[in-house]
């Protein structure tokens, strides 16, 4: 009866309907799937941060609209966490905002700088609303390759000049969703360099520093001189403190981005459940307590998984950071044709790795957040079916 709006209709097809639809078909033939497909963590929030929501929602001061922008509290435990974690100084009251989850931080920055015409530089395979944003403001984007003989960075000298004149925004995204891959300092200083010289605004999603594994502890990129001129980073306790439902997230960094964004927040929602940001302001205060057993977990499971990966017989260096697993499709398979023999033969969901963009083809994105015994039961399967 209604037109949807130009910009809904213009929306890919949803990627992964034909996956969806076999796995139920697998489900309601009795297969015992093991779903290595989603990114979403199986292990509860620890406990103590859920007692101090259960303890501050009681507080009527609590039931009123919280500021767009976030609780002073919460602001300066975002400060202080990036001190200690980082060796960051942030100003709460200017550079640093409450999010709903940083997916509406990516959302909303498009709200914020994209105009019609302009270009948006996005990493492809990549975290798809970086994209999606874009286009829902009118803008255009321009995929940066990352390639796999390029450690999954992309190459920015590989930008032609007229798209960089019309370049307004970039997304960078380490440790990387769907790659695994990490960055170091001297990457993220030579975006920053870039982003000054060509008047670009760098944001930076960080959703995954905090789960790096053999002690590796990934960068914020506000620890590059100058970065907090042109760089905003969003960060997220989703995947940090397995708080994916509770929907908090901050952005940080260039105070003319972060009251950009606020602005338009300001005009569209009205910030985080207080309870929310109290349970928030604990999990900051004591984060390495939490995280140790989290990144313990991870740990233990990636190893099972790439152990049996390798016995099986892929190659691929094991991930430093984050819940992915980036594999290449063996054989000459087509990373769809490669998934659904995974599924029919093995009962294993994953991903197609072109699902995240074109030069993810040849790949699959596998997760782990499935215990380990699934893990070990999912490479036996593996191990029976012939590549
Ligand atoms: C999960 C994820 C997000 C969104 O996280 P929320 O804070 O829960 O909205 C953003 N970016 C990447 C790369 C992710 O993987």
């Amino acid at each position: 009866m209604f037109n949807k709006a130009k910009r809904i209709q213009a929306l890919p097809p949803y990627l992964f309907a034909e996956i969806d639809r076999k796995k139920r078909a697998a489900l309601a033939k009795g297969v015992d799937l093991i779903d290595l497909g989603i990114g979403d963590p199986d292990i509860p929030t620890p406990g103590r941060i859920i007692e101090r929501l259960t303890e501050t929602v009681t507080k009527p001061a609590n039931h009123r609209y919280p500021s767009s922008s976030g609780m002073m509290e919460f602001r300066q435990a975002v400060a202080d966490w990036y001190d200690r974690r980082f060796g960051v100084t942030l100003d709460p009251a200017t550079e640093v905002c409450s999010l709903i989850g940083s997916k509406e931080g990516v959302a909303n920055m498009a709200v914020a700088y994209v105009d019609p015409g302009d270009v948006v530089l996005v990493p492809t395979p990549g975290y798809p609303v970086y994209e999606i944003g874009t286009n829902f403001n009118g803008g255009e984007v321009f995929f940066m390759p990352l390639r796999r003989e390029n450690g999954f960075l992309p190459d920015l000298s590989a930008i032609p000049a007229d798209v960089l004149g019309r370049a307004k925004m970039m997304w960078l995204n380490y440790p990387n969703n769907p790659t695994g891959a990490v960055t170091d300092e001297s990457f993220l200083k030579e975006a920053v360099d870039f982003a000054r010289r060509h008047k670009i605004v760098l944001c930076h999603d960080a959703a995954y520093t905090e789960l790096g594994f053999d002690g590796y502890r990934a960068p914020s990129i506000l620890q590059v001189d100058g970065a907090k001129e042109v760089a905003i980073e969003l960060h997220s306790l989703s995947k940090t403190f397995n708080m994916t439902g509770w929907r908090i997230a901050m952005a940080v960094g260039c105070p003319e981005l972060v009251a950009t964004l606020a602005q338009v927040k300001s005009n569209v929602d009205s910030g985080v459940f207080q309870p929310v940001q109290e349970a928030a302001i604990l999990a900051l205060e004591h984060a390495e307590e939490f995280l140790g057993p989290i990144r313990e977990v991870y740990q233990e499971r990636r190893d099972t998984l790439l152990d049996g990966l390798h016995q099986a017989g892929f190659e691929l260096p094991a991930p430093r950071a984050t819940f992915y697993v980036w594999l290449p499709v063996p054989g000459g398979w087509s990373s769809a044709d490669f998934t659904a023999r995974l599924l029919d033969e093995a009962g294993i969901v994953t991903t197609p790795g072109n699902g995240f963009g074109e030069p993810g083809e040849g790949f699959i994105r596998m997760t782990l957040c499935s215990p380990a015994d699934r893990l070990k039961e999912a490479v036996q399967r593996l191990q029976q079916i012939s590549l």
